[in-house]
């Protein structure tokens, strides 16, 4: 085990990877791990790159990150905020710490001086050591909008809304139709991320949002095909368990596109490489079990394990159960 490949969105993908990077320190020191992270949710706030998911793999990796929240950094003031918001400019229902703007100040500074997302993504990490190459999906912008199906506050139904503003203001409580990926389709993915893929010796699906977050890598033009064609083994752990997104409303964005919110059907979503998904397995919580037959019956090796990521050990002994599927 050389090579590993994490696809990852926010907090899931962030949590799954320190536990792996936990795992493989005992099991396979020599492994390096390059994870791949969605930008669908990036924006620009206040004239600067706001990079949520990025940020989250980078600061949980590098020993940055507020734990009780899962994202930001711990010790944080709210002075530039309020300042901003004294102008009655920025938006109320998003944070942004004063520590943190420090990342997106530098972030948007090299990317104006034309850096690529990449290129600064690696620069950032010079000072965060995530112990992982990090890399964008992609480094043209892609930013993932919804389409509502309700009036609220000054939008109207029909309008569309940025991913952030649904999830974060409306705790994605408001109806919509469905999510709309602007500029995926002709998205190029980053240097390295297709190579990541190919020639990984083992590729993870961890518990990310299979929507918006691993569905947003997964639509960036060759990543899939990437899935198919590389020699290592794909698989998946399920961020559902027991019926219910654990953390966050994955729930709602798996029922905008059609797919119930339980193992089972997350993993029928994502499929059986032999019939032309992309898992060769998929770990599953203790108590899914009873979704094994049908899995194995669609192809799809899996097993259960304890799938909460309560504590360091909990999540190390997860990416251990996903090592010892393949
Ligand atoms: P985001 O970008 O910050 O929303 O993070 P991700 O897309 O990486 O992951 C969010 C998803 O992770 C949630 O919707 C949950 O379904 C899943 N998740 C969060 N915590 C846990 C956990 O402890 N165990 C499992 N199995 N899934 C989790
Ligand atoms: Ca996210």
């Amino acid at each position: 085990m050389k090579r590993v490949t994490v696809l990852a969105g926010g907090v899931g993908g962030a949590r799954f990877t320190r536990g792996l990077l936990a795992h493989l320190a005992v099991v396979a020191p020599d492994a390096a791990v390059t994870v791949i992270v969605n930008t669908g949710d990036d924006m620009w706030l206040d004239g600067l790159r706001i990079c949520p998911d990025l940020d989250t793999v980078m600061y949980t990796l590098g020993g940055g990150i507020n734990e009780e929240q899962g994202w930001g950094r711990p010790d944080e003031s709210r002075r530039a905020s309020a300042e901003i918001a004294a102008y009655g400019r920025g938006w109320s229902w998003f944070t942004l710490g004063d520590l943190d703007l420090a990342t997106h100040i530098v972030r948007t500074d090299l990317l104006r001086n034309g850096s690529t997302l990449s290129q600064a993504t690696e620069f950032l990490c010079r000072r965060w050591q995530p112990g992982v190459r990090l890399l964008p999906m992609s480094d043209q912008p892609v930013e993932t909008h919804v389409c509502l199906a309700e009036n609220i506050d000054d939008h109207t139904a029909g309008d569309y809304i940025h991913f952030e503003e649904w999830w974060v203001r409306y705790r994605a409580r408001v109806a919509i139709t469905g999510f709309e990926q602007r500029g995926l389709a002709d998205s190029v993915a980053a240097p390295g991320v297709l190579a990541a893929i190919t020639e990984a010796d083992l590729v993870v699906l961890p518990p990310s949002n299979p929507v918006v977050s691993v569905g947003t890598i997964l639509a960036v033009p060759g990543v899939r095909q990437a899935l198919r064609a590389t020699r290592a083994r794909v698989v998946g752990v399920s961020p559902i368990i027991g019926g219910a997104a654990v953390r966050g409303m994955a729930d709602v964005c798996l029922h905008t596109i059609g797919v119930e919110t339980n193992a089972l059907a997350v993993g029928l979503h994502y499929g059986a490489r032999t019939n032309g998904g992309l898992l060769d397995a998929w770990l599953i919580d203790e108590t899914d079990a009873a979704a094994l037959p049908a899995l194995l019956h669609a192809g799809i090796h899996s097993a259960a394990a304890p799938l909460w990521m309560t504590d360091l050990p909990a999540t190390t002994a997860m990416a251990a159960a996903v090592l010892a599927l393949v």
